[in-house]
């Protein structure tokens, strides 16, 4: 049996789910988007369980006897373990959202640096990324494990599948396992590319024209998704200028800076 592929088909055994599970959680260790005990993955199995990864365990070292099943509340009804300390904040999503089956919670480091500088995905820099969720917002602090981390969550949840959590990591759900993996994935390589044009200096944003036709883009890939565009988000060509757009950085050159400042001392001693 191939235990690095997730199995086909869509209604699936609570021991596929299992398998499932393990896989993903070996796939996000080893690309780094979890270290140590980090992450949690859970599968809604049925209208009353959820199957979640246990709580304090390598993801990537999970075997399918390891998983937890829950009821809707985060009450354990089967496994030796104990279940994820994030739980509520998987529950939260089950219950806000009956169209999600699977949620991935990892600390991939782009995505999770962004996160910590409070700094939303919402520049319309990447095509691709406007059809898969559009905006990537950041949700507010919550003390990790808590009711805190779900209440922070709770306005965003019904409008986007991919939330950073201020100071912590990414959240991602889907209609199924893969699909929620595969948002934490364009989450990060996102979140790369995107620090790398800042490194680089320069950013090209797409215009608000090139966001709508990349909507209407999504029907013909088939891409279905909560996240949602809204005015302002992501920002474009035609409204990063709007104050409420406007980068809290922005990147010039030393030449440039340094045209500024004689621009700046040459008025000043105009004025006087
Ligand atoms: P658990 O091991 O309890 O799932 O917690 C890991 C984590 O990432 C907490 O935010
Ligand atoms: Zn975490």
């Amino acid at each position: 049996m191939n235990t690095d592929s997730i199995s086909p088909g869509a209604i699936k055994s609570e021991d596929e789910h299992r398998r499932d599970i393990c896989t993903v959680g070996r796939w996000i260790h080893s690309r780094s988007f979890v270290v140590a005990t980090d992450g949690n993955i859970s599968v809604r199995l049925d209208s009353r369980r959820v199957l979640t990864s246990p709580t304090g365990m390598s993801k990537g070292m999970m075997v399918p006897d390891d998983l937890v099943v829950t009821d809707m509340r985060g009450k354990k009804i089967a496994g030796r373990r104990e279940a994820s300390s994030e739980l509520a904040m998987h529950l939260l999503i089950y219950n806000r959202r009956p169209d999600v089956y699977a949620v991935v919670h990892a600390h991939p480091p782009a995505a999770t640096a962004h996160a910590a500088a409070g700094i939303p995905l919402n520049k319309a820099l990447l095509s691709e990324l406007i059809i898969a969720l559009g905006c990537i917002p950041v949700a507010e602090y919550g003390t990790p494990g808590t009711q805190e981390l779900s209440d922070a969550l709770e306005p965003m949840v019904q409008h986007y599948d991919a939330i950073l959590l201020a100071n912590h990591g990414v959240v991602t759900c889907g209609p199924d396992l893969l699909n929620a993996f595969f948002r934490m994935e364009t989450v990060e390589h996102f979140a790369q590319v995107s620090l790398m044009t800042e490194l680089l200096g320069k950013q090209v944003l797409l215009s608000g024209r090139d966001v709508e036709k990349l909507l209407v883009a999504r029907a013909r890939y088939g891409t279905s998704t909560a996240s949602t565009v809204i005015p302002g988000c992501p920002i474009t060509s035609d409204n990063a200028g709007n104050a409420e757009c406007r980068p809290e950085r922005i990147s010039v050159t030393r030449e440039e800076l340094e045209a500024m400042i004689e621009e700046a001392v040459r008025k000043d001693r105009a004025l006087r």
